[in-house]
């Protein structure tokens, strides 16, 4: 069935072990972050026997539905007060910022009769989530330390997705001298240090990275092989772990530039085109529904997009070497974005490469 998103189960594992022996190197866990392909459960089936310990998504629903794989499940995204007894049944840690939602965290965790971990969210500067006001972080400990159905296991951090801030040694090292009073106001040590997603991966080789940073939250570098600081491709890593494969429908011989008068295309875009004489054209049945078009490429080079509407995508295969007919199915390479949109499509077929 296509259009499909082929996921190579063997690099994928590949990516893990390359990345996980590098952050075990230097004391740090793995936490493999799944919301960019929705936590499809036969991928994390299959990745069931590696040796990460925690999966983590932003969205309860997808730790729901893989409640029976056999891996500490966090949210990473601080709980709506509406989803509480969720969160409560379904993750065994949340990242939280909100003294409301801890205390409701903390009734629902009471009424199901267990205690609830959860790590406090710290602002180092990017604007997104987290503490900003320190003083206000430690107010807030005071007052988690007379919950019997919490336990606060330790801080984290996110940078690089808001305000685009880099980790760095000095604002990594300031998490850790956070850390420190905040132990002892809580009495007790906090063992969880979670030191940022994929952009702190170039700290590790850099030597960088503050000792007593327990743990990474990697997404994107596992499944796309980049290093979010710079987006460069990383040495020794898979980058095709996933794959678009989308069918061709028609094949015509037609001008380069659209005959008759010219208004709005698809999506209300004025268009404009070069005159390149008359080209051939496939059609493929995958359009922008799907998927960003702007954020795929074609595996075969000679291949170029011209464009697309809803649910049709246009691409150029005159200077192709090889004959297509209709049919046959073109390979696309992915970045975050359509990874993104393509694993959340209902229209797009999951194909496991074992
Ligand atoms: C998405 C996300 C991550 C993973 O980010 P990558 O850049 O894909 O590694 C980590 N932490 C939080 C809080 C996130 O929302």
């Amino acid at each position: 069935m296509y259009p499909r998103l082929e996921i190579d189960i063997k690099k994928i594992k590949e990516n893990i072990s390359f990345l996980s022996n590098k952050l075990n190197n230097n004391d740090l866990d793995l936490i493999l972050v799944t919301k960019s392909f929705c936590a499809l459960t036969e991928v994390l089936k299959e990745l069931e026997d590696t040796n990460i310990k925690y999966i983590a998504d932003s969205r309860i629903s997808n730790l729901k539905k893989n409640k029976d794989i056999n891996k500490e499940k966090i949210l990473i995204r601080i709980p709506m007060l509406s989803e509480v007894e969720d969160v409560i049944k379904y993750s065994d840690i949340s990242f939280n910022s909100e003294l409301k939602t801890v205390l409701k965290l903390n009734e629902e965790a009471k009424n199901f009769n267990v205690v609830h971990k959860i790590v406090l969210m710290v602002d180092l500067g990017d604007l997104r989530e987290g503490y900003i006001n320190i003083d206000e972080l430690y107010k807030v400990i005071e007052i988690i330390k007379t919950l019997k159905n919490i336990k606060l296991i330790g801080l984290a951090t996110n940078l690089t997705c808001y305000g685009g801030v880099l980790p760095t040694n000095e604002n990594l090292n300031r998490l850790m001298d956070i850390k420190i009073k905040a132990q002892s106001i809580y009495e007790a040590k906090l063992d969880f240090l979670s030191g940022g997603n994929s952009s702190s991966l170039y700290l590790i080789e850099n030597h960088e990275i503050p000792k007593g940073i327990t743990n990474l939250r990697l997404g994107e570098s596992v499944l796309l092989g980049v290093s979010t600081a710079d987006m460069n491709f990383i040495d020794g890593m898979n980058h095709d772990v996933f794959k678009l494969q989308a069918e061709i429908i028609e094949i015509k011989e037609k001008p380069s530039i659209p005959i008759g008068e010219i208004g709005f295309a698809a999506f209300g875009v004025k268009p404009t085109f070069e005159d390149r004489g008359i080209r051939k054209r496939a059609i493929l049945a995958i359009g922008k529904q799907d998927v960003n078009i702007d954020s795929i490429v074609p595996c075969e080079n000679s291949l170029k997009i011209l464009g697309g509407s809803s649910d049709h995508m246009i691409i150029d295969i005159t200077d192709s070497m090889k004959n297509y007919k209709i049919g046959d199915i073109i390979d696309f390479n992915l970045n975050y974005s359509s990874l993104l949109m393509l694993s959340t499509s209902e229209y797009v077929y999951k194909k496991i490469k074992k």
